[in-house]
């Protein structure tokens, strides 16, 4: 896709973050791939409301040079996640209500539920805490998304991908309801997830026969 398009995307999916209400003022932040190595991100310090698709940053993902305005400090961890998962398209890092509040329980979440596990995996992981914009932090989200399009970032918020836009929304929004789901289901006392093989069942179905992108 080339540059224009891709900001265009990007721009769209920082007003759809914040319509979505996964993120409030300028928190969080949304990226693409736009062709060769480069990527297209939601700018550092700007209201989704205000942005303009010539507002976004266009980045190397393998220096981090960049042009335009200066890109959101999360670049790093976006850059990385395309560096290392080619399948991967599209990344929003959100911090919304459940993902943050099951970030502090500092445990993955049990696949309960089949949507989780056929768009997200067969667990959310979740990635230790570390600095914003360190590389501990790039080092630890990369382990916790491994094999999935989605993961808690402890005391933080969450990150989700997918092969294109739609699907990297899709993931968050049921990342956010399988968070909600997991504080429910302990706050009920407990209940049953699937097991990890009803689990990769589902996400082998979810990746090799229904969408077929
Ligand atoms: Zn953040």
């Amino acid at each position: 896709m080339d540059s224009q398009e891709a900001k265009k995307i990007v721009c769209g999916g920082g007003k759809e973050l914040l319509r979505l209400g996964l993120v409030a003022g300028t928190w969080g932040n949304v990226s693409c791939r736009a062709g060769g190595s480069a990527m297209v991100i939601t700018p550092s310090g700007i209201p989704y409301d205000k942005l303009e698709p010539d507002d976004m940053s266009t980045v190397s993902i393998e220096d981090l040079t960049f042009e335009g305005r200066r890109p959101s400090s999360e670049s790093p961890m976006h850059a990385a996640i395309y560096r290392t998962r080619p399948e991967v398209n599209a990344v929003i890092h959100f911090h919304s209500l459940y993902a943050c509040t099951a970030s502090v329980l500092g445990e993955d979440v049990p696949p309960y539920l089949e949507d989780m596990a056929q768009i997200i995996g067969p667990s959310i992981r979740i990635s230790r805490h570390a600095l914003t914009g360190s590389p501990l932090l790039t080092e630890n989200v990369l382990d916790a998304l491994s094999g999935r399009f989605g993961a808690l970032l402890e005391n933080h918020g969450a990150v989700c991908a997918g092969r294109d836009m739609e699907e990297a929304f899709a993931a968050a929004l049921i990342l956010e309801k399988a968070c909600q789901t997991h504080l429910l289901v302990k706050t009920a006392g407990g209940g049953r997830a699937l097991t990890v093989e009803e689990a990769e069942k589902y996400r082998d179905f979810y990746l090799n026969s229904y969408q077929k992108r």
